[in-house]
This record gives C-alpha cells, sequence and structure tokens, in this order.
C-alpha cells in the first residue's frame, strides 16, 4: 500500500488567492460592465529589456547550430553566469563572494522551499507573521510542525509578528530558533531592514549557531543607500547566512526563470555528534541529484542583465515601478491613510481606516473603486488590518485606480 507524506495533510488550503478570485469573478459576473485594476498578485508586467532578450535570443540561436549547441550544463550553473553575478552583484560592492559560492537555479521560490531539505527535521524555524506563505508550507512539508491551530500558526514554529510597533522588523525571540527566514526588502510589507537591525540578526544567529535564510529578492528596489542590499554586508554574515536571490523581480525574470542561492564556504552545520559540516556542499550534492541545470539561453539571458546596457535599462523598468509605488503612497497619504513602504520595495502596505477588517476592506475597494488589491490577513494574523498593493502595474492603471479610491466614501 503507498503510503503518502502525512505532513502534507497538516497543510491549509491555499486560501488568499483563490479567495480572491472567486470574490472577483463573483463580482465580474455581476457587473459585467465595470473595468476591474488588478493591483493584488505580486507579477510583473513590464517586458524583458532590449538587451537581455538580443541575449536569450542569440543563445536560441546558438542551440540550432552543431558548432554551438551545448546539451546538459554545469549543474551549479554555467560559470560565465556565476562570475557575471560574483562580480557585479557582490564584488563591485566590496563583497567578497566568489562565483564558487554561488548556484544557479530556476528560482527563488524553489530555493527556499528546498533548503529545508537539507537540515534536520528536528529544527526550529522562525518566521514573520505576516510572511511569503511558501517558507511556512515547506516547513510543515518537510516535517518540521505539528498540527495547524485555529490562529492559522502551526504547531512548533516560531512566529515573528512584524506590526507597525516594531517598524515592521521583528523582535528577537524569546525561543531559540535553528533556522530564521528573513526577507527584506519585504514581501508583503514593502519594508526594509537597517545594518543595525541586520547585525542584530547576525550577532543573534552568531552566539546561537543559527542559520539565516535570507531572501533578497526584491534588493534591486532599494533606493536608500544607507539599507544593505545583501545580509553579507553585515560582518560575519558570511558564517551564518545563505541568501536568495531572483532575476524574477530584478529584471521580469518571473515568467523566463532564473534566480541563484549564495552559500558561502564558511557556512557550517552540525550533525547530532556536533560535527561540523559545509552546508554548502550538502546543497550542491542535493542540487546535482535532483536539477539539471537552468536552460543555456536563459542563462544568457540572465548574465546579460549585469552588462552595462542591461544595468541601465533593467534600471529604468524598476524606476518605473517605483514611480508608480510613490504615486500610490502618496495618494493614499493624501486621502489620509496610513502608508508603509513603497520607498525601497514595490509593495505599499496600507492600515486601513478605523480598525475596518482586511477582508472588509478589501470588499469595498473591490465592490466601490473596482480595484483589487491583497488583504493582509492573507499572509498571517498579525496583516490583519493591512491591505497590500502592487506596484507591478501599468501607469495608467495606477493613476485611475488613486483617483477611483480617493472618490470612495
Ligand atoms: C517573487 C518572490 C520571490 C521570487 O521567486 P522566483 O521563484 O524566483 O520567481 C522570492 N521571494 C519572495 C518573497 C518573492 O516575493
Amino acid at each position: 500500500m503507498a503510503l503518502i507524506n502525512e505532513h502534507y495533510l497538516k497543510l491549509q488550503a491555499g486560501y488568499l488567492f483563490p479567495e480572491i478570485g472567486r470574490r472577483v469573478n463573483e463580482f465580474v459576473a455581476a457587473n459585467p460592465d465595470k473595468k476591474i485594476i488588478k493591483m493584488g498578485i505580486g507579477d510583473v508586467t513590464r517586458p524583458l529589456v532590449p538587451t537581455v532578450l538580443k541575449a536569450f535570443h542569440e543563445g536560441v540561436d546558438e542551440q540550432g547550430k552543431p558548432e554551438s549547441f551545448k546539451g546538459y550544463g554545469p549543474e551549479q550553473g554555467y560559470e560565465f553566469l556565476r562570475k557575471a553575478i560574483a562580480e557585479n552583484a557582490y564584488q563591485a560592492n566590496g563583497i567578497d563572494i566568489p562565483a564558487d559560492d554561488i548556484i544557479v537555479s530556476d528560482g527563488s521560490k524553489c530555493d527556499t522551499g528546498n533548503i529545508q531539505e537539507i537540515f534536520g527535521a528536528s529544527n526550529k524555524i522562525a518566521i514573520c507573521d505576516p510572511v511569503y506563505p511558501v517558507y511556512a508550507d515547506t516547513t510543515v512539508m518537510s516535517g518540521k510542525t505539528g498540527a495547524c491551530q485555529p490562529n492559522g500558526y502551526y504547531e512548533g514554529v516560531i512566529y515573528m509578528p512584524c506590526t507597525d510597533e516594531n517598524g515592521f522588523t521583528p523582535d528577537l525571540p524569546t525561543e531559540r530558533p535553528d533556522l530564521i527566514f528573513l526577507c527584506y526588502p519585504n514581501n508583503p510589507t514593502g519594508t526594509v531592514a537597517s545594518k543595525e537591525e541586520l547585525t542584530k540578526w547576525v550577532n543573534y544567529a552568531r552566539e546561537n549557531k543559527s542559520i539565516i535564510l535570507f531572501d533578497a529578492a526584491y534588493e534591486a528596489f532599494i533606493t536608500d543607500d544607507s539599507i544593505p542590499r545583501s545580509i553579507y554586508e553585515i560582518e560575519g554574515a558570511k558564517e551564518v547566512a545563505i541568501e536568495f536571490r531572483s532575476f524574477s523581480k530584478t529584471a521580469g525574470f518571473t515568467g523566463t526563470r532564473c534566480a541563484f542561492t549564495v552559500i558561502p564556504e564558511e557556512l557550517k552545520a552540525y550533525d547530532s555528534q556536533g560535527n561540523a559540516h559545509s552546508v554548502k556542499k550538502l546543497w550542491l550534492r542535493r542540487h546535482s541529484t535532483k536539477f539539471n541545470g537552468v536552460s543555456y539561453p536563459v542563462q544568457k539571458a540572465a548574465a546579460a542583465v549585469y552588462t552595462p546596457e542591461g544595468k541601465k535599462e533593467v534600471k529604468e523598468v524598476i524606476a518605473y515601478y517605483m514611480e508608480n509605488a510613490r504615486i500610490m503612497r502618496e495618494s493614499l497619504n493624501e486621502i489620509g491613510y496610513t502608508v508603509y513602504g513603497g520607498v525601497n520595495a514595490p509593495y505599499v502596505w496600507v492600515k486601513t481606516k478605523g480598525g475596518m477588517s482586511s477582508w472588509d476592506f478589501f470588499d469595498k475597494v473591490l465592490n466601490e473603486a473596482n480595484v483589487v488589491g491583497t488583504p493582509g490577513s492573507g499572509f498571517g494574523p498579525a496583516g490583519e488590518g493591512y491591505f497590500r498593493f502592487s506596484a507591478f502595474a501599468d501607469r495608467d492603471n495606477v493613476l485611475e485606480a488613486m483617483t477611483r479610491i480617493k472618490n470612495l466614501s
């Protein structure tokens, strides 16, 4: 008899986006003449930039000629891409990460989820609330939790509430975690962590032999130079942190797929006898067993992001999204909303007025302004009373949406 992995039975049904879809469809069916503006799901809308597209095409053409055709590539990623990443994303900023410590993959969603596999089931995991749902669900799948409780928290997970009271950066937990998921700039709150804040976490991880799983998917959106773009800007982080980065939001690769994980050679985790082991070695072992590399044209396209023209073009797209964020922030501020984020991240996190619940606000904005956002409570209990607007939208739609929200009663 085939038995299932029963940890999967603990998972709560993916509720947030299906429920948003259900309510939107219901509204559309009842109001077929209304034009809906979607500012909910965190997906990009601008196309690949010309320099990236050109490299992508070249890569495809190379695959069509016997002299340049490539079969399986290195599982870790082609050296040309890993070198481009190391030099441009790290060494150029004074961070000493060699190409050998970079492992290319087809997405940070997979990486942040799969990484759980190389850590034992007895590890205690700390995650923020609200949170990117992947961290929690993959913690459950890998058998590190008990059942889901009525408040939506899984037993055995250390939840760290992030609210306006702590500036959306969590306090150090009272119970000691082994693995700590941090995401800055943050999805969903759009807020950032200062150098001081991250130093607190690196020191804590060093004292406790914990590992920080640092999701930097939105680092390219940082506009304030005092905010760290990488966890490795913090002294001592190489011994306690894994960094996840993706071309998805940085360069519009959500449908093209390329990302990477940085695991410094110095990073160690322990066996039950207390012996130290290289985490990079374990991850490479997993990666090369279960993954056969990102397609060559895609890696070529990703490397083009680091050419001078590629950098310039990508920056313009990011500036377009960040101008959307500015418009949203200022428009919502003007009509009396308290707004967080949207300065160094493409998300604007709005506090509803008068203690209105996230879903009530969702219904109001949908029904009266025909605009779709994301209820904060869908990302965790501490998101209740907040609402997320994504800046990954068309400018005209952003302007129209803000006008409609201003005209709400
Ligand atoms: C979008 C996003 C990613 C990127 O995922 P990919 O699989 O690389 O597309 C990673 N982390 C967070 C928090 C995100 O919002």
